[in-house]
């Protein structure tokens, strides 16, 4: 049969409409749910892309495959993406400059806390008059 991204490859028959692959002959690029659970993904609404069976003959085992390429991130949150996330966001709050944490995401513009990018503004700011600006 001719897979989706054009590959030829042996399967073992059709079952509605998909194909059926023996186990350790599923083309790579098809997981099952289980497979896909363990790289953090789901199928994410597609159709079954095809069929792995495995087992004795006479009482074969099925499960769906699915494609890797369409599958979606699991939405599901645990603990430890929190943890990996608070910690990324941590590190964009500590300034460069004095190395404290600024309690905020440091702006890539200024690349450093207001309070030490706020002296070179006060040069710049202080032959401005504010009368003017208002109107
Ligand atoms: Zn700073």
């Amino acid at each position: 049969m001719r897979l989706w991204d054009g590959r030829v490859w042996p399967c073992a028959g059709r079952y509605a409409g998909a194909p059926v692959f023996r186990y350790g002959w599923a083309p790579t690029g098809l997981a099952t749910v289980r497979q896909l659970a363990e790289r953090g993904l789901r199928p994410g609404g597609q159709d079954v892309a095809g069929w792995l069976v495995w087992g004795p003959s006479n009482r074969p085992r099925w499960a769906y495959l699915f494609r890797v390429d369409l599958a979606a991130r699991k939405r599901a949150m645990t603990p430890a993406r929190w943890a990996a996330i608070e910690r990324c966001n941590a590190a964009q709050r500590i300034c460069p400059t004095c190395g404290e944490d600024a309690g905020y995401r440091v702006p890539r513009s200024l690349g450093e806390c207001w309070p030490c990018a706020a002296p070179s503004w006060g040069e710049h700011l202080d032959g401005a008059p504010d009368e003017g600006v208002a109107a």
